[in-house]
């Protein structure tokens, strides 16, 4: 009596007809209204009288919205394997994941082989994770170069189908499920469990799938043979609808009786995805609730979640949970893993925070990504870690609100709310911290706590600035600013003289007005003669006047050589990160520093570094302003009265330190999510004392182990010794 553990699902078999050429679209709607989970399309290039299935499948894919959708292809030999592979890819895009497929039968030895040579290319187009293009010197396909991708949303599993004895026992070796009829399915049982087990697999790896026609007998498929999908072979409406209404109900039932006193058992991973395995992570383990979303070397998602915007990472695990029990049960199994590298993730730009690691465990929290609003009045907004800030800004425009976070929409809220937030409105509506009201963490213990100026004030003193230290931030509540439209002004400025110019515009907006926030940034020198600064400034205003009026002294900087003025919501100014995954690569090298006053020391020094190639993208972005009206003791963002933040990224962090270390005596600490270098002095420029002993003194009591390690870890060569953590 095979029970493989497979999730029992219903779908229909149809014959994408020409006449009339509507009928598969409407069918699949039909069944997907119904209830089904598959619909899946015979793909017969052979028949005038069908449509080809993988067309077919596109339109229907725009057409509904939940039902997986798959292809059945036939005749093999008519068709490329590598091309299946990219149309597989395309339609898992198109559909948000719903695509699947399988081949359809073969008889002779010579196209089993076939058929074998076909899964190998398919799954190497569908391996996006590996590097490189695919060549497969196959005696029926031969494959040279051919293009990996695009990236699925999903792992798309390998079906087989047909009865012939050397088709079973492919399909055991190496399929993830095999279609045939329920006259075919015991003796297809037996041969398959015995080819998997013989090649090192387990049976359950296969999912069973059955042809039937109304009227068949079920249960016996089901609680004899182990089928997992069923599959109802038919075009007829009022027979795909009464299947649905009855069979399928009654089934449920009599499967769920039959098997009430069974043990539950989950299928196996297939045995090549598990080969992708990371040593010491137990995979098996992991709790039931995260199971669905958590991602691992061998899954298509891997590739999309591995990186983070600027880093490379090869990790083990990714958990994904969606609520805060879920994030209390990830940290659980982290605390397992104590030994491994532990990455915490809301949306992957972290420069300070690594978010990805090699060989280790994440927790990834773009699950959560709510934006409520929790009270008109009082302009409340409640926000989970794995929104963007983009997400943010547009959610409450339609208020007439903003919430000064960052200049790039792709942030995530997790990472910028938890160490500052230095944006566009910062000289006007201060760090984006100031307006954290409540906040909701996760402790290493699991324990789920809220925090605020009452609850727990010192936690909350610490989750602002130094959050990644003490756990995971499920919610932040914020208390945002009434901001309408805003002056949004691009320009590029001749910046020939850089040491000239960093002074002039540094002067400018020290004597701007508050309302005005400016962003400078200067690549890399390409010619002795020329040298341009982008600046970037918003005005919190929509009169005209006053925003010309604010602008009007920039001419005086140095020459306008291009402009862009414009009158727009926060939130457009935010609308400017894709939805793009990461591709991080390497480990990038970045410095901050923070400064009062932009002296002519420190400008020439600077000059010094973006002439001898020491930064390819350097900036400096204006602070001063409601940031010092908050007392440097209130959060643990202490450096409060610097009036600019000075980042610069390098080609190698040697190159970039041999013209940072010059200027660091010129700067009065650091903004820690602008800084790679982990050495512990720069512990103190972040949380001078005795901020620093006391972020210590918390951390030995919210987080004794040192489980939250990745992100300006205040034990880092100061006290852990002493501690015996790690
Ligand atoms: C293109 C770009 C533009 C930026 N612009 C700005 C800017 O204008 N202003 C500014 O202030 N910063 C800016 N930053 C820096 C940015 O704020 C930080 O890198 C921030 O950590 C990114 O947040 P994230 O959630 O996307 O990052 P992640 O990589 O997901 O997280 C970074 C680190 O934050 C910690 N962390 C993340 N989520 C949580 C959580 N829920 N609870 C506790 N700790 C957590 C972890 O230690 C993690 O390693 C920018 C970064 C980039 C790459």
């Amino acid at each position: 009596m095979p029970y493989y553990g497979h999730r029992l699902s219903f779908g229909t078999l149809l014959d994408p007809v020409t006449d009339p050429p509507e009928r598969a679209v409407e069918l699949a709607r039909l069944s997907e209204s119904l209830g089904y989970d598959l619909v899946m399309l015979r793909d017969e290039p052979h028949r005038p009288d069908l449509l080809d299935a993988w067309t077919a499948l596109t339109w229907i894919a725009g057409q509904t919205e939940r039902v997986w959708l798959g292809a059945m292809v036939q005749r093999l030999h008519r068709r490329l394997p590598a091309v299946i592979g990219r149309q597989l890819a395309s339609l898992d895009l198109l559909s948000s994941g719903r695509a699947e497929f399988a081949f359809g039968p073969v008889e002779s030895l010579n196209e089993v082989e076939a058929l074998d040579e076909a899964i190998d290319i398919v799954r190497a187009i569908l391996d996006v994770a590996e590097l490189g293009t695919v060549t497969i010197d196959g005696r029926h396909f031969p494959v040279m170069g051919a293009q990996r991708g695009p990236l699925p949303q999903h792992t798309i599993p390998v079906w087989l189908s047909g009865s012939a004895l050397p088709v079973l026992e492919l399909a055991g070796r190496t399929a993830d499920g095999w279609i045939g009829t329920a006259a075919e399915l015991p003796l297809a049982n037996a041969v398959i469990d015995s080819a998997a087990t013989a090649s090192g697999r387990e049976p359950s790896e296969i999912s069973r799938i059955v042809t039937v026609q109304a009227g068949d007998p079920l249960l016996p498929l089901v609680i004899e043979h182990g089928a997992g999908i069923i599959l109802l072979d038919s075009n007829d409406p009022a027979v795909i609808e009464r299947f649905a209404r009855e069979a399928i109900p009654a089934l449920r039932v009599a499967v769920d009786e039959a098997r009430a006193d069974l043990p539950a058992v989950v299928p196996a991973k297939p045995a090549r995805m598990r080969a992708k395995r990371r040593e010491g992570i137990a995979y098996d383990a992991i709790p039931i609730t995260l199971q669905a979303h958590a991602v691992e070397p061998g899954d298509a998602a891997y590739a999309r979640l591995r990186s983070n915007y600027l880093r490379g990472g090869s990790p083990g695990l990714i958990l994904r949970p969606g609520t805060p029990e879920e994030v209390a049960e990830a940290i659980a199994f982290a605390r397992e893993h104590r030994e491994l590298p532990f990455s915490v993730r809301s949306r992957g730009h972290g420069i300070s925070g690594r978010s990805t690691n090699d060989g280790g465990l994440i927790v990834d929290l773009r699950l959560m990504n709510k934006v409520e609003i929790l009270d008109e009045t009082t302009r409340r907004i409640r926000v989970q870690p794995g929104a963007r800030w983009m997400d943010v800004a547009a959610a409450i425009e339609p208020y007439g609100w903003a919430l000064s976070s960052g200049d790039y929409g792709g942030v995530g809220v997790g990472g910028l709310a938890t160490a500052g937030g230095v944006g566009w409105l910062v000289r006007e509506h201060g760090l984006t911290i100031d307006h954290m009201r409540k906040a909701q963490i996760v402790l290493a213990d699991g324990s789920i706590l809220e925090t605020s100026e009452t609850e727990r004030p010192d936690l909350f003193w610490a989750i602002r600035g130094a959050g990644a230290n003490m756990g995971i931030v499920t919610s932040f509540d914020f208390e945002v600013d009434p901001i309408g439209q805003v002056g949004w002004a691009q320009l590029v400025l001749d910046a020939t003289d850089i040491a000239g110019f960093l002074q002039a515009w540094g002067s400018w907006i020290d004597n701007a007005p508050r309302d005005t926030t400016s962003f400078m940034i200067m690549g890399q020198q390409r010619s002795a003669r020329q040298m341009y600064a982008h600046v970037l400034t918003v005005i919190d205003s929509d009169d005209p006047e006053t925003i010309v009026s604010r602008l009007q002294p920039l001419a005086d900087v140095a020459r306008v050589l291009q402009q862009r003025i414009s009158i727009e919501t926060y939130a457009d100014v935010m609308a400017n990160a894709s939805d793009h995954y990461h591709q991080g690569q390497g480990d990038p090298a970045v410095r901050s520093g923070l400064l009062n006053q932009i002296t002519p020391e420190f400008a020439e020094a600077a000059s010094r570094m973006i002439q001898g190639g020491g930064s390819y993208f350097f900036q400096i972005r204006s602070m001063g302003g409601a940031v010092a009206d908050v007392p440097p003791e209130a959060t643990a963002f202490v450096n409060r009265s610097a009036k600019f933040s000075v980042v610069a990224f390098g080609p190698s962090r040697s190159r970039l330190n041999a013209y940072w270390n010059e200027m660091t005596p010129l700067f009065d600490g650091l903004y820690l999510s602008f800084e790679t270098d982990t050495s512990p002095e720069r512990l103190l420029d972040a949380f001078p004392q005795p901020a620093l002993s006391k972020l210590q003194r918390l951390k030995e009591h919210y987080d004794p182990t040192n489980l939250f390690r990745d992100n300006f870890n205040v034990l880092t060569g100061v006290r852990s010794e002493e501690l015996g953590v790690r």
